[in-house]
């Protein structure tokens, strides 16, 4: 079988030469181990970080390792109780065709629900705005919210649970005149604009001439300094990603309007999603709910063919997915 390994680590921006697919024997589960054949591969942009050789909240990859991430798929031969072949798990090794991972790193997931959304509304990505808007963001009704990356994974249903739960105002930026038509036309958005149009400060003045209560941050850079801008007294910003500069080789020229944090008395907080588990049974039946009642939205972005997942993953930096990238392999 086939897995992708890291070839090289990239200086700025990765290339398809820092990826190899790779031909590997196929390992037989030992005892408490599954074998499972993937479905569907996760591609992310905190897999960008992990290409450098940095101590961070994940550890890198390794050269000339098989790379992994999220991925769903099927048990083909399982040495450990509770799992039986044809039982469809979401587990942590992707990048591979065939994955032998330990029972207690897999989780079952119900197959009568298609198996990439475990990747994306249902799973990691949907948690991560779920919990960061409400846990983190603390949204509350009438809340006038802005949040960035907005036709992405995270940030399509940021936008959209925040009109769910009652925001008075969202807007939202993306990088395609398609993309901010579909944030309005079909997610619900109030405003959204295009930030490669002209400055982010001017457009967000226009959406939101009121300003801002909350920003949701999956850029960075010009987006906050921009949201630092808008933000009223009190205001807060989750600080979920910082898209704009993974692949910078130099430190960021924004935000550069901070210190107005001070005067403004406002809460800038960090995120990560793995703090939030304890709110996944609540997130599953809130947003399962939705999905059910054609509430929300889920959009994908699906590349089929287990040799484009690099390049999938390189597209998806450079704004080629709208909602959740995935990868689909032959079954
Ligand atoms: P997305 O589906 O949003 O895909 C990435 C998107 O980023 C692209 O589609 C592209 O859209 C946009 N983008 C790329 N470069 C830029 C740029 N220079 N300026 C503005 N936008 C850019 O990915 P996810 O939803 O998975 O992740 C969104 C963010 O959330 C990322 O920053 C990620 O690291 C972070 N994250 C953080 C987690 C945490 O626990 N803290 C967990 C999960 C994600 P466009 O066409 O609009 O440019």
């Amino acid at each position: 079988a086939r897995e992708w390994h890291l070839a090289a680590r990239p200086q700025g921006w990765p290339v398809p030469t820092d990826f190899a697919l790779v031909e590997a024997p196929v390992r037989a589960p030992e005892p408490g181990e599954i074998l499972v054949r993937n479905a569907y591969l996760s591609v992310d942009p905190y897999m960008r970080g992990r290409m450098n050789d940095v101590k961070s909240y994940v550890p890198p990859f390794q050269l000339g390792r098989p790379m992994d991430g999220g991925a769903v798929g099927y048990v083909v031969a399982s040495a450990a109780e509770g799992f039986a072949p044809g039982d469809a798990v979401l587990h942590g090794l992707g990048w591979r065709e065939y994955a032998t991972v330990a029972a207690g790193r897999a989780v079952k997931v119900d197959p009568s629900v298609p198996l990439s959304a475990y990747l994306g509304v249902l799973g990691m990505t949907g948690l991560t705005a779920y919990a960061g808007l409400l846990e983190v963001g603390g949204l509350k009704e009438g809340d006038k919210v802005f949040v960035s990356g907005a036709a992405g994974a995270v940030g399509s249903m940021v936008g959209q649970i925040a009109k769910l739960k009652g925001a008075a105002l969202v807007v939202g930026s993306a990088g395609s005149a398609e993309k901010v038509d579909k944030l309005v036309g079909e997610y619900g958005f109030d405003a959204a604009f295009n930030y490669k149009d002209g400055p982010v400060a001017e457009q967000l003045a226009e959406a939101a001439p009121e300003g801002i209560d909350l920003y949701f941050d999956n850029v960075g850079g010009e987006h906050l300094e921009a949201a630092i801008g808008a933000l009223g007294v009190h205001g807060r910003a989750v600080l979920c990603g910082a898209i704009a500069q993974y692949n910078d080789t130099s430190a960021p020229a924004a935000p550069r309007n901070l210190a107005m944090a001070i005067g403004k008395r406002l809460r800038l907080e960090g995120m990560l999603v793995g703090d939030h588990g304890a709110l996944q049974p609540q997130f599953v039946a809130e947003v399962g709910g939705w999905l059910r009642e054609g509430r929300l939205r889920n959009e994908e972005t699906v590349v089929d063919g287990f040799e484009n997942t690099a390049q999938a993953f390189l597209d998806l930096l450079r704004g080629a997915n709208t909602g959740k990238m995935v990868v689909r392999l032959a079954g």
